[in-house]
């Protein structure tokens, strides 16, 4: 049976070339980074080739670039060492941003007493970009505004720039979390004045428990875990160098093949969307219109007893794709995102969120339609 995946806003498949790099690292670069004879300085250096090579892609200098583990660490780190160590008193944020940041910024609201302000969300996902503005404008308190780039559910895609712009003139700071577009999309940070950024490998075909965070120069973040000196001691523990080389390789081929891949990506896209539209007229897509190109949020004309089936058998036919809301199982919550636009009786129907990546096929969506019309 055909296995087809389309759930890559979830993981990705690691590219057999970033895969080659990483076996030649684990197989002859073994010696620890912060060893001083010849094979550690040799992993050292190909742990700051990397770095380099990333930072190019940001058009930021490589000191801005901090590896870590993932985006969750990433986004833990940047927002309890803004409250702790910068002196941020308001965080500026939506219910629609990744568990990462929202449950963070809960935390920090418990422990420090941070004031949370969530903005309005639009029925089409989008934030109120006038109200933003306003709450910049009448807040004397010192201001961290957390916004994702691209929301993983759903697709929609924030205004980098007008935020970016928007907080420095309002001297606040701005952490976006961009782990669904980094490697999906160019973002120049020479251009764009965002103060922090989070990536993590998986998203991009790169290995698993691995993510780097940009932090502008101007902003000195401490540690949240103490150890040695790794990462100028911000980060501490010793680099898996494998995990940091082929991430560099996985982020260096995804720019390298952006505007081929998304052309692809975003037919697939289109594709998908017209079938669907040919199987449930009365479909509704979830969120923005155009949305961000990999990701299909998808809201299904079905009744609650076929909904309860529908992941079961598509899991049974080998297609791998996630839930947008689970009311129909009864025992999960709605999703956290699609219930900040979605009306009740809405949030009740089945959602499935498809996400797309250079690996799928005109055929993978045939398969996929023909399982979805037998439910
Ligand atoms: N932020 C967003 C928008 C995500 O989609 C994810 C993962 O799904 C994360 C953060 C967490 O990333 P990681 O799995 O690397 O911890």
């Amino acid at each position: 049976m055909k296995q087809v995946y389309l759930d890559s806003a979830a993981t990705t498949s690691v590219r057999p070339e970033v895969v080659e790099e990483m076996i030649k690292v684990l197989r002859d670069d073994y010696g620890n980074p912060s060893s001083t004879y010849s094979i550690g300085r040799h992993a050292k250096a190909l742990i700051e080739n990397a770095r380099k090579i990333i930072a190019k892609q940001f058009n930021v200098s490589s000191s801005e670039i901090i590896f870590n583990s993932c985006g969750t660490e990433g986004n833990n780190w940047i927002l309890r060492s803004a409250v702790r160590d910068l002196g941020v008193k308001r965080i500026i944020s939506t219910k629609l941003e990744h568990h990462a940041v929202l449950n963070t910024i809960k935390q920090l609201n418990a422990e420090y007493g941070v004031e949370m302000v969530f903005l309005d969300i639009k029925e089409t996902s989008e934030i109120d970009y006038e109200q933003l503005e306003q709450l910049l404008k009448e807040g004397d308190k010192p201001t961290l505004v957390s916004l994702m780039h691209v929301n993983n559910e759903v697709g929609t895609e924030l205004d980098l720039k007008r935020v970016a712009t928007m907080c420095q003139e309002n001297d606040a700071l701005f952490h976006c979390d961009t782990v669904q577009s980094v490697g999906k999309t160019r973002i120049d940070l020479a251009e764009i004045p965002v103060d922090f950024i989070v990536a993590s490998a998986h998203k991009f075909h790169g290995p698993k428990g691995i993510g780097f965070a940009f932090i502008r120069k101007k902003n000195v973040l401490r540690p949240v875990m103490f150890g040695g000196e790794q990462e100028k001691g911000l980060r501490a523990g010793t680099e898996g160098t494998h995990q940091v080389v082929g991430m560099a390789k996985a982020l260096e081929m995804a720019y390298e093949l952006l505007d081929e891949e998304r052309a692809h990506i975003t037919s697939l896209k289109e594709y998908c969307s017209k079938r669907l539209v040919e199987v449930y007229p009365d479909v509704h897509f979830n969120g923005n219109k155009t949305g961000f190109y990999n990701i299909l949020n998808v809201l299904l004309p079905l009744s609650e007893e076929k909904a309860a089936m529908m992941l079961f058998q598509l899991d049974m036919k080998g297609i791998a794709v996630s839930r947008g809301s689970a009311c129909q199982s009864g025992s999960q919550k709605p999703s956290h995102v699609l219930s900040q636009f979605l009306c009740a009786e809405d949030l009740k129907k089945p959602s499935l969120r498809l996400s797309f990546s250079h690996e799928n096929t005109k055929e993978d969506i045939d398969i996929l339609i023909d399982v979805l019309k037998t439910i």
